[in-house]
């Protein structure tokens, strides 16, 4: 029989999601990087890895059924490698596409990755990568959707969890077609491939529509992993748009030309001055020590300490999920570089409503606003839908009055406490609040968030009041009063000479 898959969502943020993933009797938490480890050859110990909180491990089948092949079989895996946790192993796509080597069908492959005991195996995909020809980028999606479609019909039981490599890089529809195919032959876990080149090339805004084209093609609560993506500019990013798990062998390609990852991206050793990083590695030498290290203990401390960076990011974004403040973590790290800001940008203008989705309806932290992009954030543009909403579905009663309370900084504001006529010549008084960005609100949503949990020091301007003010009078009132600061309220009742209830 084969092994149970399942998919947990504990948590979401934007489309972003801390979930749990069962593999047989193993269990991981996502978002999740992958290391991705050399099948034979030992850099890091991989007792390492464990020690550092990785549960799960990314090789290469090619070169292991190339280089090992009979022994892997013989031993298993995890035994060979000497891994406990989860091993995803890769169907060697990229290679092909590096050697033009296609020495095995995707058969092949395949019973050899179900027979070491891989717990989540790629099948035999054509990666797109970075093509502007739509024709090729056809038939590498076709050849990757067939090749997975004969491997899932060919060991529907197999112990192994087949994993679906979604292609069709830049083109949209090819992507989309690329999910649904893979979802209708029965993947429960997709991979989306060939976005090494964009991340590389700092393409980020065909990343962004490339990772929102596959999400949007899939079930929410389907899992996707996202190949080659450890460059910490984008993986906030990643982890937003849904991207759940991440392989990446950028540690050590980084390490490998000295390069010394932050959170903002690489810089070479040799032009550092410090090590401004508090990892293991980085507490126990200096820049001075380390460059003067020999070539191979250099790579591996560099390495380790890249891995810690990425590490830590993905931490950041699991936090940042429970916070509610994915979105900030979002911006600040685009911020980093005009290219991930500009992606940003065209994200706010163009996917907002699809951002906003799953995005809980309640959190408990403030929801600053420090930024135009800020304005658009999910959380304001589903509090405008749901007013919207609400506000069209008002009549006010014949003479109501509305009062419009402009100062944020008032007690929370009852009938009782302001004051305000009951009855009367002008009949009753419904209060509302303004918010700069949401406009005007019945006071009584004031404590649901996030009329009043804006954080800005934007105000109403001149022109937002009026606007407002026009708002509440075509909503049928009979006349809108505008109370500045909590003395405004008397200061308009006496106005208007409004009598007293009691
Ligand atoms: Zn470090």
């Amino acid at each position: 029989l084969p092994r149970p898959f399942f998919f947990e969502v504990k948590e979401t943020d934007l489309m972003g999601r801390v979930g749990q993933v069962t593999v047989g009797k193993k269990r991981f938490e996502t978002p999740c990087l992958t290391p991705v480890v050399h099948p034979v050859w030992r850099d890091i110990p991989l007792s390492q890895f464990k020690a550092m909180g990785f549960d799960v491990l990314m090789t290469n089948s090619y070169i292991l059924y190339k280089r090992q092949g009979k022994e892997a079989i013989e031993k298993g895996i995890h035994d060979l490698i000497g891994f406990e946790g989860v091993i995803m192993t890769d169907s060697g796509g990229y290679q092909v596409l590096e050697y033009g080597d296609a020495e095995f069908t995707p058969e092949e492959i395949a019973e050899f990755q179900s027979k070491i005991g891989s717990d989540l195996a790629v099948t035999l995909d054509r990666p797109t990568g970075y093509s502007i020809s739509r024709a090729h980028a056809r038939e590498t999606m076709r050849a990757s959707l067939s090749a997975a479609e004969a491997t899932i019909r060919k060991f529907p039981d197999s112990e192994t969890t087949w994993v679906g490599p979604i292609q069709g890089g830049v083109f949209g529809d090819l992507v989309r077609a690329s999910a649904r195919g893979l979802t209708r032959a029965g993947f429960q876990f997709l991979a989306l491939g060939s976005p090494v080149e964009l991340m590389e090339g700092y393409m980020f805004s065909p990343l962004v529509e490339m990772i929102v084209n596959a999400r949007s093609a899939m079930a929410y609560a389907m899992p996707m992993h996202l190949f080659g993506a450890g460059h910490p500019l984008t993986l906030p990013l990643s982890v937003a748009l849904g991207c759940d798990t991440f392989d990446s062998a950028s540690y050590m390609l980084y390490a490998k030309k000295d390069r010394y990852m932050t959170e903002r991206g690489t810089v070479p050793l040799d032009r550092m001055t410090y090590l401004p990083c508090g990892c293991p590695v980085c507490n126990s030498t200096s820049l001075e020590a380390l460059r003067a290290e020999p070539r191979e203990d250099r790579v591996r401390k560099v390495a380790l300490h890249n891995l810690h960076v990425l590490r830590a990011d993905v931490l950041r974004c699991k936090e940042a999920i429970y916070e509610g403040r994915l979105w900030d973590l979002v911006e600040e790290r685009a911020m980093a570089h005009p290219r991930s800001a500009s992606a940003f940008r065209a994200l706010v203008r163009d996917r907002v409503d699809w951002l906003a989705k799953p995005t809980r309806l309640l959190k408990l932290r403030g929801l600053m606003v420090r930024s135009e992009e800020d304005t658009s954030r999910p959380e304001l543009a589903l509090a405008r839908k749901h007013l919207s909403r609400l506000m069209s579905a008002r009549r006010p009663a014949a003479k109501t009055i509305a009062v419009l309370v402009t100062s944020s900084a008032a007690p929370p504001l009852t009938r009782r406490s302001a004051k305000v006529p009951r009855a009367g010549a002008l009949g009753k008084a419904e209060i509302y609040r303004i918010n700069p960005q949401i406009g005007p609100y019945p006071a009584e949503l004031e404590f649901v968030f996030p009329f009043a949990q804006t954080i800005s020091d934007r105000q109403a301007t001149e022109a937002s009041l009026t606007a407002s003010v026009k708002k509440l009078r075509a909503m049928g009132y009979a006349k809108v009063v505008v109370a500045r600061g909590s003395r405004g309220i008397a200061r308009a009742r006496t106005r208007k000479r409004a009598p007293r209830s009691r």
